[in-house]
Formats: C-alpha cells, structure tokens, sequence
C-alpha cells in the first residue's frame, strides 16, 4: 500500500520565555548552516577530498548550539546536502546562499522521534520548547502519523507550526467514473468547466489584491533598509499573509465541493501559455489559483478514492469540433466563439475546450 503526505499549518502563541527559545533556534540553525559549506569547501581544498561536516562538530566552539533542538540542526545538515546536490547536478541552481538574519524568514523543522511532538488540546509539544498554545482548527484523521513540524516566524511577527503526517493510503480507487467534469484554465479567471459554468476568485480577493499593489509600490518609493522600509514589509507580509489565505480558504471549498459531487475530474495541465498570459495579466506565477486548484482537487479525489486526470496540454482540447473535426483557427486566442466550418455548429472556445478534457479524461478511464 502507498503512503501519502498532508500537511496542516497552525497559527502558534508562544509565551515571550517560547519566542526567546524560538529565536535561539532559528539563529543556531541560521549559524550551522552558514558554518558548514565554507568548512567542507576549505578541507576540500586542503586535502582534496570530501568530508561531512554535522552540526555536533561545532558544539564544543559554540557551546550555545548545544541549547538547541538536536534534531532541527540536524535537519539543516539535510537541507544544505540538497542545496549542494542540486549544485552539482544542476546548472541553473547556484552555490547555496548563506541564510541572512535580514532577508531570509526564519524557521527550522524537527521531527517526530518517540512521540517527543505531541498535539494536545489546544498546545503542539515541541522539543526544548514544551507545550506551545495553538489554533489547532483542523484535526488529522486517526490513520495519520505525525512525521515533523516546521516551525516559522513570518515577516509579521506571527508564528505557525507546519505539522506533515503520514497516512496510508486505504481507499482502493474506483473502477469506473460514473458523474464526470472537465475543466479548462482560462486566465482573466480561473477555469470554465463542461458544464458551462466559469469561475473566477471572488471580488473581495480581488480587491485585497488591488490592495496590496498599492502597498507594494509605496514600499518602493521608501528608502530600502530604513525603518520606515521595514515597516511598510512588514505591513505587506501580513496583507500577502491574508491574501494567500483567503485564496487557499476559497480554492479548499470550491474543490471540496467538486470532489464531494463527481467521480472523476479531468483538468487541462497548466500550459506554458497559460503561465505566460498570467504573467502578461502582471502576476506572479506563484499565486497562481489554477495551478493550486488542481493539486487540492488531485488529493482531495485520491483521498476519497475518486479519479483525477491531468490532460496533456499538446492535446487540442480546444480545437476539436463534437463532430471529430479540428479547427486550426481557434488557435488565436482571441476568438471566443468559433462556428465548425464542417458541421456549422457554433460554440463557446472555453466550454468546448472543457468539454473536450471532460471526454478524453473518460477516455482514458475506459480505455
Ligand atoms: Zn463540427
């Protein structure tokens, strides 16, 4: 049997004796990680061979580390062993980066090790730390394991404790898809389904948005690095904080209710014209709604044994005609309804492009 991961974010309320063993942390985790690299490359350089630097090694220069959670520095150890694999083995990744006090937001991850974390009423147990009171709005299902928790210190000053547990995956996928829909990204929304009905985010989200461009661009007319600079960040953190949620706390409902209603759920994978029109639009890739739509519905349908199929984007989702015929001119993004020049049909470019990722995605579950 499979094993998967989820994982749930709490808002944390550490006491300020918490927040003090907190920074301690970030900070020991910030200095082993700066440490280690510029020690591996100069004995490299010395003896021309590879050696592991682990955090243990500097315990007896800097006492302080030892105050630390073991296991966090550990974790960083990993962290720079992937930054370095990545290193060599990619040429568009970069040396790892020191992490900075300044630019860099703190966090460090622990693990769950002879249940040392515990969740309980309304406190997270964490290592060197203790009972820490949480905003626990969401229980894990009994079948999952705690594996570890990130803990953070947002540019707003607010704390989280991402909790990932482990589940195994019980429910066997259905044979066969009885209740299907399709969708088709569209990018001054967020996607038209077979059925005809578009959605986009909603207005309030929208408006946040207008909001925090507004912020961004009074931040760049500050002085960088003054205290006015770093108050107007600060400020736009939490409103980017606020954004991110209502747009997760939007696209879990939304996709929560498709996968309560429909077996099978087929989506056009997020195309590089896609990506490019958002970026067009002036927005980040990253707060891409689409994109995270897709993933929870992915899990969302796997988790209650439901189907999710991706359609690949060189599949002319938009181009074929009910009848069996391709119509090249569609193409052009810029025509919206397009009539078939072999059966005179007239249709809606996105609900047909929907419709088309809705049959194949059957297609492909038959077949
Ligand atoms: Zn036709």
């Amino acid at each position: 049997m499979s094993k998967s991961n989820i994982a749930c974010k709490y808002r944390l309320y550490p006491t300020v004796e918490q927040k003090t063993m907190f920074a301690k942390t970030f900070g020991c985790c910030r200095k082993v990680y700066n440490l280690m690299p510029d020690d591996k490359i100069a004995y490299y350089r010395e003896h021309k061979k590879n050696k592991i630097f682990t955090p243990a090694m500097y315990k007896e220069t800097y006492p302080f580390l030892k105050e630390a959670d073991s296991l966090a520095l550990a974790n960083e150890q990993m962290h720079l062993q992937t930054a370095f694999k990545n290193f060599f083995q990619r040429k568009d990744i970069g040396y790892p980066k020191y992490k900075s006090k300044k630019y860099d937001f703190d966090s460090y991850t622990t693990n769950n090790v002879n249940s040392n974390i515990r969740i309980v009423h309304r406190t997270i147990r964490l290592p060197k730390v203790g009972e820490v009171r949480a905003k626990i709005h969401r229980e894990p299902a009994d079948n999952c394991i705690l594996k570890s928790v990130t803990v953070s210190r947002e540019r707003d000053g607010t704390y989280y404790a991402s909790v990932l547990y482990e589940y195994e995956d019980t429910v066997k996928p259905m044979a066969k898809p009885i209740t299907h829909i399709g969708f088709d990204y569209t990018a001054n929304g967020l996607y038209m389904d077979s059925n005809g009905d578009s959605c986009a985010m909603p207005k309030f989200y929208r408006d946040a948005e207008a909001r925090l461009a507004r912020k961004q661009r009074k931040l760049s007319k500050k002085i960088k690095e003054s205290n006015n600079w770093f108050k107007q960040k600060r400020r736009l953190a939490k409103l980017a904080r606020q954004i991110s949620n209502q747009r997760k706390d939007f696209l879990h409902k939304r996709s929560a209710e498709i996968t309560n209603r429909y077996d099978l759920v087929s989506a056009e994978s997020l195309n590089m014209k896609a990506i490019s029109q958002h970026l067009r639009l002036g927005k980040s890739t990253m707060d891409n709604g689409y994109g995270m739509f897709c993933t929870m519905l992915a899990y969302k349908q796997k988790k209650k044994g439901h189907l999710f199929i991706k359609i690949d984007r060189y599949y002319p989702s938009s181009q074929l005609c009910s009848c069996g015929y391709q119509n090249p001119i569609t193409k052009d993004l810029s025509v919206r309804t397009v009539t078939c020049p072999k059966c005179g049909k007239v249709y809606d470019r996105d609900v047909n492009a929907a419709i088309n990722i809705d049959r194949k995605g059957m297609e492909m579950c038959m077949s």
